[in-house]
């Protein structure tokens, strides 16, 4: 696949490395039937899609968000399909238009949907009409939907695509959200064209972080509700750890009313702060049946995870001493998944009033030990010894929990970062090697967790090596040990 000369890491941009919030923003848009729900679902599969509510004149309309996969590229992918139900009934059709404008402001390109069978009906006139004066600055993409039909080798297709013409938006890619075909089609036109908006968003979100001054890094983002997951197999003592916890702190509430027991919530306050427990629901339904060596079944689902901000594994000491080994496969499972994911992890040792004298050291000495070949990407996880049932260490949960968010949070200005990256270089012996590519420039691009882009210049990316050293310094400079931290590469001129 052919791309454009900007390129992150000296490589085509890898779509997957980049965070949600910096992907370009692709609309589907057309007349009601043409099949965008199709296509939608078609680009998410079976991705969770968020829907907005938009209620008006007691008629709910959505619009569906989700993260669009296609070959190596993701996009984020509105459906306006909700929005244009309404549309033909006159009294509210201003309103929805206004609402797809504003939809359409969001996005970076528009797919311009029409019906292959059907050919060029009035109202798709109209809303090409509509897009002309509403999207002047916005890429408009042509899909010819339910093309399978056309593909019966006596150029239809081209006839229903010169028709397409008119439109005046070029020619139009014929597919199939039904069956898959002339997938590639699009992703061929998609390529170059998210490839500039990304590197486009992700420039100015650096251009951002550049007008941000020392004081930004007293914005504390580690305010904000901390969601919190308490994971681990059956009967490690996660319920008692959870009545330990909230014990004197606790302001319970929940489940709340209309959700599924799946989103039942528990809420407390730690000093001030607001703590959601995320997934308690899961496990608190099955401990009680599934005792024995159950599976993490309910947590190990990615999505649970991800709604996390920092996951709490527990384990238990008893079978950590008894068999000598910290984790099960499936704790190492959810723990290398955490911090995959970008989540703050804590381990916590449960039951070490079991363990006397010798056991007790051995254990406090091979777990974090252990942990560290487990997960050596990531240096200093934070490993609690507590006893639930008696009460002890749970302070030091939280405490590490809120540690751990607050450096998750972390956000450090433009400025100290590259008074920063001037020390380091001079510390690494790469700077004086005329061969090496040297770091120009450095900055974040977001927290939670933090994100930061190293700006590289010459012919080369940094080698592995390279950006261990510059991660593990970022790291233990600004503190922020036990949290998985990425670094991105821009190679620049
Ligand atoms: P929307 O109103 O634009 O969101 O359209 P929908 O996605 O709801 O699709 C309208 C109808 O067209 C549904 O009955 C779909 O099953 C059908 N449809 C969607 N895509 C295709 C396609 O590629 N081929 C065929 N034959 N039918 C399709
Ligand atoms: P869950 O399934 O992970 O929620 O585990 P529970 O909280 O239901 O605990 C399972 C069993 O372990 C219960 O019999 C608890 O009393 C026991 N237990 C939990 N924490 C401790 C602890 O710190 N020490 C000891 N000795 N037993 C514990």
């Amino acid at each position: 696949v052919e791309t454009s000369g900007t390129q992150l890491s000296g490589k085509p941009v890898e779509f997957s490395k980049v965070d949600a919030r910096l992907l370009p923003t692709v609309l589907l848009i057309g007349r009601p039937n043409v099949g965008k729900s199709a296509l939608f679902n078609r680009l998410i599969r079976r991705r969770e899609a968020l829907v907005y509510n938009t209620p008006n004149d007691h008629v709910t309309r959505d619009i569906r968000e989700g993260i669009a996969k296609l070959g190596d590229l993701r996009f984020k992918v509105l459906d306006s399909a909700g929005l244009e139900a309404e549309a033909s009934s006159g009294s509210v059709l201003e309103r929805t238009a206004e609402m797809t404008a504003n939809v359409l402001r969001m996005s970076n390109l528009a797919l311009f949907l029409i019906d292959a069978r059907d050919g060029l009906q009035p109202m798709d006139l109209d809303v090409g009409k509509w897009l002309r004066k509403h999207a002047p600055g916005i890429k408009i993409i042509m899909v010819m939907n339910k093309a399978e039909s056309l593909d019966d080798g006596f150029g239809s297709v081209d006839a229903a695509s010169g028709e397409a013409q008119i439109l005046g938006f070029g020619d139009p890619i014929p597919l199939s959200a039904e069956t898959g075909l002339g997938m590639n089609d699009l992703y061929e036109v998609l390529r170059p064209l998210l490839e500039e908006h990304m590197l486009k968003n992700i420039n100015e979100s650096v251009d951002e972080s550049n007008e941000d001054c020392e004081s930004s890094e007293q914005e504390d983002e580690s305010k904000l509700p901390l969601q919190l997951a308490f994971v681990g197999r059956p009967n490690v003592g996660k319920s008692t750890l959870l009545n330990a916890i909230l014990q004197e702190d606790r302001v319970l509430v929940g489940p709340e009313a209309g959700l599924t027991r799946d989103s039942v919530r528990v809420e407390f306050q730690y000093e001030g702060r607001t703590i959601y427990m995320v997934d308690t629901a899961g496990w608190l339904q099955r401990t009680k049946s599934e005792k024995g060596p159950g599976s993490l079944s309910v947590v190990q689902s990615k999505k649970n995870l991800m709604r996390a901000h920092v996951v709490a594994l527990v384990l238990d000491g008893e079978e950590v001493s008894k068999t000598r080994k910290s984790m099960t496969h499936d704790e190492v499972v959810i723990a290398r998944r955490s911090i995959e994911e970008g989540r703050g992890l804590v381990i916590i040792v449960n039951k070490m009033d079991l363990l006397k004298d010798k056991l007790y050291d051995r254990v406090v000495k091979a777990v974090p030990e252990e942990i560290q070949t487990i997960i050596p990407q990531v240096a200093g996880i934070p490993v609690v010894f507590v006893s639930a049932l008696e009460g002890k260490g749970r302070i030091d949960v939280m405490e590490e929990v809120i540690q751990t968010y607050k450096k998750w949070c972390l956000r450090l200005s433009t400025a100290r970062l590259n008074r920063w990256l001037c020390k380091v270089m001079s510390r690494h012996s790469w700077k004086d090697l005329a061969s090496q590519p040297k770091v120009k420039y450095f900055t974040q691009v977001k927290a939670r967790p933090p994100t930061f882009v190293a700006f590289v210049s010459g012919k080369t990316r940094l080698s592995d090596t390279d950006l261990r050293f510059l991660t593990r310094s970022l790291k233990e400079d600004f503190d922020m040990g036990g949290i998985p931290v990425r670094i991105l590469q821009r190679v620049v001129p």
